[in-house]
């Protein structure tokens, strides 16, 4: 086998019959054996049973459908896609044909004359985004890669070729709050960046809310940086230092100026400022905190009700 697709899909009806379609019409010249491997995240739509059916209707175009028992998010579906991979390169590709298929082939290519690359990231030559969403993503990027060893490229998205053994140590990374982008260049091996030109979605809305994005965020620093643990006792420290000032310039004035402080505004300020710092710092550490709870606990990273595969019913 020479190519697995791993395609994550959350509802995603009207989608996934296109993307075949689409698949089977660019690969149509080109002679080499690839999978489809569906991952159906909880839909709430019909996107299992048109699988199902697209599955049942195409035998001979090896199939897989992973049918999660409910929503555990992209992250879960590509990690069980890649472990149900058996192809000599895994493409992760969106189902909403954002992603045209037609570029796995200049991906492919790019593997196949240089052994020097072990993956091919696809990046976005222009986001399709409003400026705020753009500008947040941008400072994230800055900031990220600014306090964390591994490196995180602007506009990078899951869109990509690995071979086999960067699959297999991707899959050896037991983590349970995954940050692909992160794993992707925390593995290390040579990454070729290769610009692409994003679709309008097909059918559908994505399902990404400014919350959401923010969460991710969050977990990206969360878990590829210990720095704002760090943060903290740095803050601890520069709050002691101005408080000692402070403290010796209040003394000076009561014994040596003998002048009346009036203390109160400057009292209730210092209260809160203090205050807040604190909430703050352990803000940051309950959330290093809640995610070795979470992966203290190790749970499977999916559940999986069922699985389709005529692929090994030949
Ligand atoms: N997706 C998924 N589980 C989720 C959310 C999304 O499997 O909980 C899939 C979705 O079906 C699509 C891909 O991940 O194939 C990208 O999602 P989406 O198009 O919503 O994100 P965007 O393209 O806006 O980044
Ligand atoms: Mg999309």
């Amino acid at each position: 086998m020479k190519l697995s697709m791993i395609i994550p899909c959350y509802n995603e009806e009207k989608n996934v019959e296109l993307f075949y379609e689409r698949v089977k019409e660019v690969f149509a010249d080109h002679n080499f054996e690839y999978e489809y491997i569906f991952i159906n995240d909880g839909s709430s739509d019909q996107t299992y049973e048109v699988l199902k059916q697209l599955a049942q209707l195409h035998k001979e175009s090896n199939i897989t459908v992973l049918n999660f028992s409910r929503n555990f998010g992209k992250e879960s579906a590509m990690y069980a896609g890649l472990k149900e991979s058996i192809g000599e390169y895994a493409l992760i590709i969106d189902a909403d044909l954002q992603q045209d298929p037609a570029y796995a082939l200049s991906m492919m290519e790019i593997l196949d004359k240089s052994e020097e690359w072990d993956s091919v990231a696809a990046y976005q030559k222009e986001r399709l985004e409003g400026k705020i969403l753009r500008s947040f993503k941008k400072t994230f990027y800055h900031l990220i890669n600014k306090i964390s060893q591994v490196e995180f490229v602007d506009g990078a998205s899951d869109f990509r070729l690995l071979r086999r053994s960067m699959v297999e140590a991707i899959l050896s990374l037991p983590e349970n709050n995954r940050f692909s982008k992160g794993i992707f260049s925390w593995v290390g091996f040579h990454t070729y960046y290769m610009p692409y030109d994003v679709h309008d979605r097909a059918n559908g809305k994505s399902s990404w809310s400014f919350w959401k994005l923010m969460k991710y965020a969050i977990e990206g620093f969360v878990s590829f940086t210990t720095a704002p643990l760090r943060l903290a006792t740095m803050l601890g420290i520069l709050c002691s230092f101005v408080s000692f000032v402070y403290l010796f310039v209040v003394i000076m004035e009561k014994v040596l100026m003998k002048i009346e402080i009036p203390g109160y505004a400057t009292v209730i300020c210092l209260i809160l400022l203090i205050g807040g710092i604190q909430l703050f710092c352990v803000g940051i550490m309950g959330e290093y905190l809640a995610r070795t709870y979470l992966e203290a606990k190790h749970r499977p990273l999916f559940v999986q009700r069922n699985k389709i595969d005529y692929k090994n019913m030949k």
